[in-house]
């Protein structure tokens, strides 16, 4: 009997050592210790013991069972306290460890044309200059030579403000062009002006090739004795900046109301590199010729200064404009189907640049 409960209590033991779950410590809790279990069995047969063994066997049956009833707790503390270190490790906060980043976007493809615009031109001493876009109609038109009918209005679909009035400025509108800060600027008379406006445009017109909110560049020079070698030679050096070295600039004699002479602005082109033709003797088909129309220019016309208020005897200047969106376009090579997209909001688009 002695041997049986010893051989009983490593048993417990031996199981106890190998249960690693509560589920397992309940059924050795049952096999051995339970109402149907095998001690409970063995105290059963400790009617069949001689009267004199019997309570040195029963008090000995006694302590195995409180042995293995503490052993039982025992593991199961154990257990919990594992359990529980567990948790707290898993649930340790690493101060140290490096974060998740956020998703992170970055600057829209305009804007960043435009901060690179804005930063060739200052390192030839153009100020970035802003100015309102709901604009007087004098600096849009009056100012820059287009009087009230003159037909060269017609090309800019403007949008008119519900607003009252004013004698001396006209009308109120959204300006169709960024020129009006160079009226604005010739305005303030704080020679020599060298300025680059870069602003949002407002036209009535939506197709694939036209949005009516775009953005142009317009730089305006004045001084005195300000020539068109001067316009030549700022304008070589913004192709060269802004498209690479080996590209070209070339002025075709045009006509715009606020300038005299004035140019259409082109540049060669890069594609077939200003030759029209590629090497297989194929036609250009990106060019006219060898050369992509960048935008317009010319020396200001005597009556812009005039409107200013500036002598246009003593001082001449230049002026030239172009399209944000379009200049940036050609540079990338990009030919888009539709104008439009770039004002999608349409991320699979936008995360290319
Ligand atoms: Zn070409």
């Amino acid at each position: 009997m002695e041997d049986q409960l010893n051989a009983l209590k490593l048993a417990v033991d031996t199981a106890l050592a190998k249960a690693a779950t509560e589920v397992e410590i309940e059924a050795i809790e049952i096999k051995y210790l339970g109402r149907k279990g095998e001690l409970t069995a063995m105290l059963k047969n400790l009617a069949n013991v001689s009267a004199e063994d019997r309570p040195r066997f029963g008090s000995m049956a006694n302590e195995i069972k409180r042995q293995m009833e503490a052993a039982v707790a025992s593991k199961r503390g154990e257990l919990n306290q594992a359990k529980l270190a567990n948790l707290a490790e898993q649930e340790r906060e690493d101060v140290t460890e490096p974060g998740t980043r956020p998703p992170e976007g970055h600057l829209h493809v305009v804007t960043k044309a435009i901060n690179e615009l804005t930063s060739i031109f200052e390192k030839i001493g153009f100020t970035r200059t802003r100015f309102p876009e709901v604009e007087w109609d004098w600096f849009s038109f009056e100012a820059l030579n287009m009087h009230k009918d003159h037909p060269a209005r017609d090309e800019w679909e403007t949008f008119f403000m519900d607003a009252p009035e004013s004698s001396k400025m006209g009308k109120m509108i959204l300006t169709p062009h960024a020129t009006n800060g160079t009226a604005r600027i010739l305005a303030e008379k704080q020679l020599p002006i060298r300025a680059i406006n870069i602003a949002k445009d407002y036209r009535r017109q939506m197709d694939v090739t036209h949005v009516p909110m775009f953005h142009q560049f317009d730089g305006v020079y004045v001084d005195e004795g300000v020539a068109i070698t001067h316009l030549r030679g700022v304008l070589d050096y913004f192709v060269k900046e802004f498209f690479g070295p080996e590209r070209q600039v070339r002025l075709r004699p045009f006509h715009f109301r606020f300038t005299e002479p004035s140019f259409e602005i082109d540049v060669s082109c890069g594609v077939c590199g200003g030759s029209g033709v590629l090497g297989d003797k194929q036609k250009c088909r990106v060019c006219k010729r060898g050369w992509l129309e960048l935008g317009g220019g010319g020396m200001l016309h005597p009556n812009v200064l005039k409107a200013a208020g500036l002598d246009p005897k003593k001082y001449s200047g230049l002026a030239f404009g172009m399209g944000v969106e379009r200049t940036y376009m050609m540079k990338e090579g990009m030919q888009l189907d539709d104008i439009r997209t770039l004002y999608k909001n349409d991320l699979r688009f936008l995360k290319q640049f």
